[in-house]
């Protein structure tokens, strides 16, 4: 089985917003997250929470409360659509993410490791979600996380929208000097390319 998401935005934050898909067209848009168990499978293969997490939330990916959670994540997924594609930004929204951040920050705790035998080594530490691995909010508590690295870094300013008017996907442009026009060259910019081809004939 191929992995279930097309990953092409350099950023788990950025692909997240991705999984509203055919936003801007008039037959659309199209849920790529109906089902809590989606919102599992998208944390997992982003990488943003670990399969042993996930396979421990499994079981209760039809609860009423995994439910609710689904409508949080999709809250949240909306509020950072609104502030990336930045002409939709409301106060709101930009309410709806800080509010995620600090309950993301809070279910946080520190792990602290010592390196090496020697005397003059540190200890140093590092957040992991610890007991908080086993709760449903997980997924939207890790999506937040990612989405205020994303927000909170200087890279944000290199956040572009693919030129495909059906396609408008967001992605990182992490090209050497920011040239990058489409999501996916061989999707939108052959779609693209095609096009004007057809047109010249
Ligand atoms: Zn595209």
């Amino acid at each position: 089985m191929p992995p279930p998401f097309q990953l092409l935005a350099s950023h788990p934050a950025l692909d997240f917003v991705n999984t509203l898909d055919n936003r801007f067209v008039d037959s659309g848009p199209s849920e790529l997250l109906p089902r809590y168990a989606d919102l599992l499978a998208f944390v997992e293969q982003t990488a943003l929470v670990s399969t042993r997490a996930v396979n421990g939330l499994t079981d209760r990916a039809d609860s009423p409360r995994a439910r609710k959670v689904l409508a949080q994540a999709h809250t949240l997924r909306e509020a950072l659509a609104a502030v990336v594609y930045a002409s939709a930004a409301t106060a709101d929204s930009m309410s709806v993410l800080e509010t995620a951040c600090k309950a993301a920050q809070q279910h946080q705790e520190l792990e602290w490791k010592r390196n090496g035998t020697t005397d003059g080594s540190a200890w140093q530490a590092g957040w992991k979600w610890g007991r908080s691995e086993t709760e449903l909010e997980l997924p939207v508590w890790a999506l937040a996380k990612s989405a205020m690295e994303l927000l909170t870094s200087p890279v944000v300013q290199h956040v572009r929208t693919c030129k495909s008017d059906t396609c408008r996907w967001v992605f990182l442009d992490t090209s050497k000097n920011h040239s990058r026009r489409w999501c996916d060259m061989k999707i939108c910019g052959n779609r693209m390319k095609a096009r004007r081809f057809q047109a010249r004939q």
